[in-house]
């Protein structure tokens, strides 16, 4: 790790704190809990997921606008329609919204509706996307490459801090192996090494790791007990009907018990889980 500079801890206390929103960080003590759907599919589907996540310490929401699929074939994501979705259920449960930024000729449409950028797997080393990102004004989530070495991942969020924005966020979200059973191997060796050697929020996507629903809320626990600052998870209204990577989508009703579930883990490890925001008076309208 010896090119590393900005991303390096000076000392063991040095951890970066990003803002989200007014009211959403990660990094300090509490941790960030995202959740939300693959992909954006209509304005209903986004409604359902936020008033149900909003009341149950859910802080943000996450959800794909260009989706990054190995067939050309398949759904492609709604693009700005995508967008306008996210940012009117981000103003009426006020949750912060991350979606996916592909190439550099997204970033200024995104980060005008967007609170986070999302750089995917298969972009973790597009660097003149990363070079751009830095010059962004919005926080980013970088997820670690499919066969991407901790030194590679740490390098990339480098582009990004070296280019001018300090806001960077890490994400494992498992790396290919031999076993075919999982979708990825949830790297958790990694996030303990990210921890001890950057300042930077380390979350964890046990969703793309384990790619079956089933799998998920075990992942999700161990990564914070392990000391991850947060976790990001695919959960979806109808999770059999969701246009991409059903297999691993949790339903509402399994997000807010695995959200529930981490909450010990988290005080045995001094660690909080934010309490759940108060429903908005305009909501009880509905
Ligand atoms: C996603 O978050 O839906 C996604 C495509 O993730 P990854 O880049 O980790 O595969
Ligand atoms: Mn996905």
């Amino acid at each position: 790790m010896q090119k590393a500079k900005l991303a390096l801890k000076t000392d063991v206390s040095h951890q970066s704190i990003v803002q989200i929103s007014d009211t959403v960080a990660v990094g300090g003590r509490d941790l960030l809990i995202v959740g939300g759907p693959c992909t954006v599919e209509n304005r209903a589907q986004m409604e359902t997921v936020a008033s149900r996540l909003a009341i149950a310490s859910v802080q943000a929401l996450r959800g794909g606008v260009y989706k990054p699929r190995t067939s050309p074939y398949d759904f492609q994501g709604l693009g700005i329609e995508g967008l306008e979705i996210l940012a009117a259920v981000r103003d009426r449960y006020g949750m912060p919204v991350i979606t996916e930024v592909m190439a550099i000729s997204q970033i200024e449409e995104i980060a005008a509706y967007a609170d986070v950028l999302q750089v995917g797997s298969r972009n973790m080393q597009n660097f003149d996307l990363l070079k751009a990102l830095g010059q962004a004004h919005k926080p980013v989530l970088l997820k670690r490459g499919l066969a991407a070495t901790i030194e590679e991942f740490v390098m990339a969020a480098e582009y990004i801090l070296s280019h001018g924005n300090p806001n960077v966020i890490l994400c494992e979200r498992g790396i290919r192996s031999f076993d075919t059973y999982t979708r990825n191997v949830l790297d958790l060796g990694a996030v303990s090494a990210l921890k001890q050697i950057t300042h930077l929020p380390v979350i964890v996507d046990p969703s793309h790791a384990a790619g079956k629903r089933e799998l998920v809320a075990d992942l999700a626990r161990a990564a914070v007990a392990c000391g991850a600052d947060g976790i990001i998870v695919e959960c979806h209204p109808e999770p059999e009907k969701s246009v991409s990577d059903a297999r691993q989508a949790l339903s509402l009703d399994d997000m807010v018990a695995l959200v529930q579930s981490v909450k010990a883990i988290a005080t045995a490890i001094g660690r909080s889980v934010p309490s759940a925001i108060e429903p908005l008076p305009q909501l009880a309208l509905l």
